[in-house]
């Protein structure tokens, strides 16, 4: 119980009464905080920016036998470029659904977040294609969840595969085209991507703008997310 101050990103937000909101934040040291923000639908509330979902910053937080109420928000950055522009929201949203399905109350989560707002960076200011930076995200993102694909060696036999292979969303990674499977073949560069990219630091997913690869890794990486965290409504269909 009392007042908490932690840096948080805005989630989701929720009409909830005549001049309320629900809001949902993502904070490093607590992870998922379903907070109410009293008055902040009223033109002149100091909340009415607080509550928009990108919004990150310092949030301060009144806790009461686990209910959360918004009391103040020192706004660090708004996305205001993302927001603004149509297809990088859509990539931008399928974020925060990501995150919406996966952060949990009492979780600490800094890493995530760390990794959110590195991503969220690139999106608004970066010159990009957004698919790359939303394939660095969901792979980085699966990762951190504990969700990363096997990649290295067949999930059938277990021989170490170095070439190409064929992916098995279902079974979350590879198979060797030596076992029978139906999965849907993959490359040696795009199966290297999926391998790779999530042990490596955020920022070198650049490297690989230019790189034949990366949408194949793309394709076969958005089937795996969809399949584990329920995302085809959401997830931009731009691989088809
Ligand atoms: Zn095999």
């Amino acid at each position: 119980m009392g007042l908490i101050v932690t840096p948080a990103l805005v989630v989701r937000r929720a009409d909830y009464s005549d001049y309320d909101r629900m809001v949902t934040l993502f904070s490093p040291d607590i992870g998922r905080i379903d907070a109410i923000a009293r008055g902040c639908r009223r033109p002149k509330s100091p909340l009415v920016n607080a509550v928009e979902p990108f919004t990150s910053g310092e949030f301060q937080l009144y806790e009461r036998r686990e209910r959360y109420t918004l009391e103040q928000c020192q706004i660090s950055e708004d996305y205001y470029a993302l927001r603004t522009d149509y297809e990088k929201l859509c990539h931008g949203v399928y974020w925060l659904k990501l995150l919406d399905a996966a952060i949990l109350p009492n979780t600490p989560a800094p890493a995530l977040f760390i990794t959110t707002l590195r991503a969220l960076a690139h999106l608004n200011w970066g010159e990009l294609p957004p698919e790359l930076v939303t394939m660095a995200f969901e792979m980085h993102f699966m990762a951190l969840n504990g969700f990363a694909p096997r990649m290295d060696a067949c999930l059938r036999c277990g021989r170490p595969i170095d070439g190409d292979a064929r992916f098995d969303p279902a079974q979350g990674g590879a198979v060797c085209l030596h076992c029978p499977s139906n999965a849907a073949k993959i490359t040696n560069g795009a199966r290297r991507i999926l391998m790779k990219l999530p042990r490596t630091k955020f920022d070198k997913f650049q490297l690989l703008d230019g790189h034949p690869d990366w949408p194949e890794a793309a394709r076969h990486f958005r089937s795996y997310v969809n399949l584990k965290m329920h995302m085809e409504k959401f997830a931009p269909a731009l691989y088809q």
